[in-house]
């Protein structure tokens, strides 16, 4: 961990820093960058796309302009595509948990892996918040989250030779489950019910090594876990026929999916209107200066909270952004089709 903290420790100055990689966080490095202006990204996520690539990537959209018919994950595909030639810089796996106005005017952030950022400008395209685990819900779990009781897998080999209850019904679980049998000193599958969000081929798995007799699958749901000295020794399950069944564990594995939750943005004292942030329409900037909101985490008078709304946004912020970063210098609209600059920054003309 020190030296996470060392390599971490000088911060990364830049223009502007966008905290969200959805289709606005994404749509926002393509506008500044013809512009001319570079920027980092940082999203809790691991990969981009926001709710599109993490709540419904296989479903298709039907009101992106011009496109008639788009996949959810083809759009975010789409347009990481599109901004290729602005080289934008992502860190992924990250949330920014801590903002600062420095008496320089610019921005201190800080995220949840220690990286810091000074920003001139920061765009906040945080959507409905950061992604976060669902978590067990049972007393006693969050003193043991990431020691004993886990929503991610960081190395699985931490997990061989250890008795592992692992729960959930969708991929994430059924890969585990699946992954660890036979590494693992034991594994109790739980699940709440008999359908599975898993690829079918993966639950035929299941049954065939609860069949073998190579570890075991219950119905149910975490009612309790029990602790010696302040570690995990137990769960018991309270299984859907009512019945309550205990097994020794040494870590629980819980994935239940993600959901987004506002998280740090409600502290850094914007004013919300419904978990959103106002802005104004002509810059899309907070109250703060040098602060900008686009998304589903603003609001104004009319707002809509559309991936196209997103995109309008992040074009008029960008003009706005220039402009914070050189008062003294006029921005002109310029259109892609005719301005020998644009192209260049395009990487369609030398
Ligand atoms: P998001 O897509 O929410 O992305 C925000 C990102 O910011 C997230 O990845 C999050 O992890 C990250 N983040 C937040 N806080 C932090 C932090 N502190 N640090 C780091 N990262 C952070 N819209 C349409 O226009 N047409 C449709 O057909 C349509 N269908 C939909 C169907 C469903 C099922 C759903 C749920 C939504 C649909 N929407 C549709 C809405 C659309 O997906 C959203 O409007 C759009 O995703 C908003 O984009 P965004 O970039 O503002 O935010």
């Amino acid at each position: 961990m020190t030296s996470l903290v060392v390599a971490n420790a000088t911060p990364i100055e830049t223009d502007v820093l966008i905290i969200g990689a959805g289709p606005a966080g994404l749509f926002q490095v393509f506008e500044l960058g013809l512009l001319g202006i570079k920027a980092h990204v940082v999203d809790t996520l691991q990969h981009p796309g926001g709710q599109c690539a993490e709540l419904y990537p296989d479903k298709p959209i039907y009101d992106i302009p011009a496109l008639p018919v788009c996949g959810a994950q083809e759009l975010v595909d789409r347009l990481m595509k599109q901004i290729e030639p602005m080289h934008p810089e992502f860190h992924f796996g990250e949330e920014v948990s801590e903002l600062q106005r420095q008496d320089d005017g610019r921005f201190r952030l800080r995220t949840s892996a220690g990286t810091v950022f000074l920003a001139k400008t920061v765009v906040i395209a945080a959507g409905l918040g950061s992604f976060q685990p669902r978590r067990l819900g049972v007393e006693g779990c969050d003193a043991l989250e990431d020691r004993q009781v886990h929503y991610k897998v960081k190395s699985a080999a931490n997990f061989h030779g250890q008795r592992l209850v692992i729960f959930g019904g969708g991929d994430s679980a059924l890969d585990w489950v699946i992954d660890l049998n036979g590494k693992a000193k034991s594994i109790v599958h739980v699940h709440r019910r008999n359908e599975f969000r898993a690829a079918p081929a993966s639950v035929a798995r299941m049954r065939e090594l609860v069949a073998a007799g190579r570890m075991e699958y219950v119905e149910g749901i975490a009612s309790a876990i029990r602790t010696e000295d302040g570690r995990l020794t137990g769960v018991t399950i309270k299984r859907t026929d009512g019945q309550m069944q205990g097994f020794e564990a040494d870590h629980l594995l819980a994935f239940f999916g993600l959901h987004p939750k506002l998280g740090p943005i409600a502290e850094w004292g914007f004013e919300l209107d419904k978990k959103a942030i106002k802005v104004d329409t002509a810059k899309f900037q907070t109250s703060v200066p040098g602060i900008f909101a686009i998304g589903d985490i603003n609001t104004y008078p009319g707002k809509k909270k559309l991936i196209l709304s997103g995109f309008h946004e992040a074009a008029l912020a960008a003009f706005a952004i220039a402009e914070h970063l050189n008062p003294a210098k006029k921005v002109h609209l310029q259109y892609t089709t005719t301005s020998p600059i644009m192209q260049k920054r395009l990487g369609v003309s030398e």
